[in-house]
């Protein structure tokens, strides 16, 4: 409980994300370090931790940004990072957020649509402004996770079809208002094998061929975001896989003469260096169960109510005590709102401090006010 002591001490109310920023300050050095002097770009995605502080620990570094709405084109200049180095996704961009996007210059817009590319387009004409594009090809490989979290599915929302990367190829063409930079391509999240990525490569490889075949040549692939951490022993895995991610990119993908490989790291980047920080309100005893009820809830961290996701959950205040069996829930009025089933923890008690852990990414960035409670502050270590 010491390295949280100086949170709690500050009186900051739980419940509230604690940041270790030395840790997260590791996973870029970490992250850096494993592409060496490969040409490899990249773009941290911003809807996985948008928080200031977050923000420009990473801009610092000399990441890229890639983000999902105006909002968070707004908050990555804000925070510091160039506007050539943010990328603009996202299925629904309106045309106030892409005339933002121009006027910011940003680097690209990575267009999930052909309708979307031709409004770009008349934007961009409007605007006076040249607007550079990626098509974001979908490349129909199933990622192996949860059924929310694959994107790179024929069924998915997300991205032109490859049968139509050609017409798309040739909008760009044809239209003085595009320039075509890249192809972009996102597969899914928390993927822990590097298997699905080796997939997306060679799919790459061809994709390129058919465009050499046409005489095409692109800046830049953007492999899109997706690479896991571990849920189960955060402690012990701290900082995820890179060096073993960038090789199998990089042994997969053939780049041309001049190309750089992007990529769009989210979770990984920032999951392990953030926890929910918790108090007990009550421990109910139950017929068959024990439940501890925590001040910190679905609102507050969505993620198991949303994908039935697990997060380890360790008791601060007395990790010694004889181990016991609880139903560890939240305060909001859904059964959902329920962070793990027949936890085993030491003994809880009232006012006990319990740490959520690898809840950096996706927990803050989704929080809500739902049942009219405060969104939760954020603390960094
Ligand atoms: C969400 C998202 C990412 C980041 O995914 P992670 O799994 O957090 O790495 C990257 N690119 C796009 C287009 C996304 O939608």
């Amino acid at each position: 409980m010491k390295a949280i002591d100086r949170a709690l001490n500050s009186g900051i109310a739980t419940p509230f994300y604690l940041y270790d920023v030395r840790l997260l300050e590791d996973t870029l050095s970490e992250i850096r370090r494993s592409i060496g002097d490969r040409p490899v770009k990249v773009h941290y995605a911003v809807k996985a931790n948008g928080t200031t502080g977050i923000l420009r620990i990473i801009s610092r570094e000399g990441f890229g940004a890639d983000c999902v709405s105006g909002g968070e084109i707004e908050a990555a200049v804000h925070a510091g990072f160039r506007p050539a180095d943010i990328f603009f996704a996202g299925v629904g961009k309106t045309d106030s957020e892409i005339e933002l996007g121009l006027r910011q210059g940003i680097g690209c817009f990575n267009v999930e649509s052909l309708e979307e590319l031709r409004i770009i387009a008349s934007i961009a004409e409007s605007c006076g402004i040249k607007a550079p594009v990626a098509l974001r090809i979908n490349p129909n490989i199933d990622a192996h996770t949860h059924h929310y979290i694959t994107t790179g599915l024929e069924e998915n929302k997300f991205g032109i079809s490859a049968d139509d990367m050609e017409e798309g190829v040739r909008i760009c063409m044809d239209n003085a208002w595009l320039k075509l930079r890249g192809l972009h391509f996102h597969i899914g999240s928390q993927i822990t094998t590097m298997e699905p990525f080796m997939i997306l490569c060679e799919r790459i490889n061809g994709y390129q061929e058919r465009l050499d075949s046409i005489g095409v040549k692109l800046e830049f692939v953007n492999v899109g975001g997706g690479l896991g951490i571990d849920y189960d022993n955060p402690e012990e895995n701290t900082i995820p896989p890179f060096q073993a991610y960038f090789d199998a990119l990089m042994s997969h993908i053939r780049l041309r003469e001049g190309q750089t490989l992007h990529c769009e790291l989210g979770r990984s980047v920032v999951a392990q260096c953030g926890s929910l920080i918790s108090r007990v309100v009550l421990v109910k005893k139950g017929k068959e169960k024990n439940f501890a009820v925590l001040d910190a809830g679905m609102n507050d961290l969505l993620r198991p109510a949303l994908y039935g996701a697990h997060h380890k959950i360790v008791n601060l205040s007395s990790p010694d005590a004889p181990m016991e069996k609880y139903d560890v829930v939240g305060p909001v009025c859904e059964s959902s709102d329920c962070f793990g089933i027949d936890e085993m923890l030491p003994r809880l008690r009232r006012g006990d401090y319990v740490a959520i852990l690898s809840a950096g990414a996706y927990g803050q960035s989704m929080a809500s006010t739902y049942n009219m409670r405060p969104l939760p502050r954020s603390f960094f270590l």
